[in-house]
């Protein structure tokens, strides 16, 4: 048997007000939204030993050596597999009373998919169909469950209260203790000619078209939550909620930085040195970019407005063109002469070797490169 006492870290004789205490202190730290699912395991047998421990009666069944909380056996029936270890804890636990049979309808699960765009539809988002494999109610008995012309009854062996009393013996005698019906499932219902296209189950597996209007701005890991779009619960309960989750494939020439968007344009030395406007090929189409006369390699040119729009406040990023400059590998004999000519006009046919001066941001662009970044 569990030792409920040693879960909570409480002495055998310890008042309910320590009991509360260590349980309070125990949850806050292992309550899955702060430990995940590692702590959601400990979380549960804490709070089992909590709703033990804390009801005078269960406690004073435990200390007879009685596990209340110990699932009567036979849970399920003939009713397949929705009745899990949860169920089980609310039926006994809800409020520390058996809270009566279970709803046959309940609410489906959420559904995940995933929906690959690409760089254009991020920026400007898009209205995208998505198949999705999905749970929808039974057409031929509308989620009910039941052959159509027949009905479900109230249970015979639990008279519709879901659970049944049962005795069970312990070291020091009998004790009464309350269990899922196993007859019914728990529904305090059953369902004696099952609809043959369900198979009670009140849903189907089904394919269908969904529509997400995917909005600007969306990046890789956006999560866009479609309402009582996932799976139809069982029982013809509420569907759950499909979340698309966004993946944006790479594009060939613009890399996304948040909502900014960096691309390389490469310009030959004498349109760096002398100016001139190209026409570039953004995600707009066509836009013109000034290159102005002394260019320098590195440089950044930045097209307002031309990035990713923000997906919450409207407006979009920019774009940032950054200029390589590219110096000629090979020369003919005439263009070699024009460039000496040049040299010699600049007086920079033995240029001075001097060092410039020291700059952070080089340093923090060499390093950034061996890391990777
Ligand atoms: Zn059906
Ligand atoms: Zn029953």
């Amino acid at each position: 048997m569990t030792d409920y006492y040693e879960i909570l870290g409480v002495p055998r004789d310890a008042t309910p007000e320590q009991i509360k205490k260590a349980y309070r202190k125990l949850a806050r730290t292992l309550h899955p939204d702060v430990a995940g699912a590692e702590g959601e395991e400990r979380f549960k047998d804490v709070a089992r030993a909590y709703e033990v421990l804390s009801s005078p009666e269960k406690r004073q069944q435990y200390d007879m050596g009685v596990d209340p909380s110990a699932p009567g056996g036979g849970a399920g029936g003939g009713f397949g597999n929705g009745f899990g270890f949860q169920d089980i804890f609310e039926t006994f636990f809800g409020g520390g009373q058996p809270t009566g049979p279970v709803p046959r309808a309940r609410r489906g699960n959420d559904s995940l998919v995933r929906l690959d765009i690409d760089l254009a539809e991020a920026t400007f988002g898009v209205k995208r169909e998505l198949q999705v494999d999905t749970a929808v109610v039974c057409s031929t008995c509308t989620g009910d469950g039941a052959r159509p012309g027949t009905t479900s009854r109230t249970c015979d062996a639990c008279h519709g209260r879901g659970s049944v009393q049962r005795v069970a013996r312990s070291f020091l005698g009998q004790v009464m203790t309350t269990a899922p019906c196993s007859a019914c499932g728990g529904f305090g219902t059953v369902i004696p000619e099952p609809c043959p296209d369900c198979s009670g189950e009140g849903r189907v597996r089904s394919r269908r078209t969904v529509t997400v209007n995917v909005p600007a701005g969306v990046d890789t890991g956006t999560r866009i939550k479609l309402s009582a779009q996932g799976e139809t619960g069982p029982g013809g309960g509420p569907a759950g909620d499909l979340y698309v989750e966004i993946r944006e494939k790479p594009h060939d020439t613009f890399v996304r930085r948040g909502d900014d968007l960096h691309c390389t344009l490469p310009v030959p030395m004498t349109a760096a040195a002398l100016g001139t406007v190209l026409e570039l090929d953004t995600l707009d189409g066509a836009q013109e970019i000034d290159i102005r006369p002394g260019t320098q390699p590195g440089q950044v040119v930045t097209l307002k407005g031309l990035g990713v729009g923000h997906l919450h406040n409207g407006g979009r990023g920019d774009l940032n063109v950054h200029i390589e400059v590219q110096v000629p590998t090979s020369l003919t004999d005439e263009q070699t002469d024009l460039l000496s000519k040049l040299a010699a006009l600049r007086g920079e046919e033995r240029p001075e070797p001097r060092l410039a001066a020291a700059h952070p941001g080089v340093f923090s662009r060499l390093r950034d490169k061996f890391s990777g970044r």
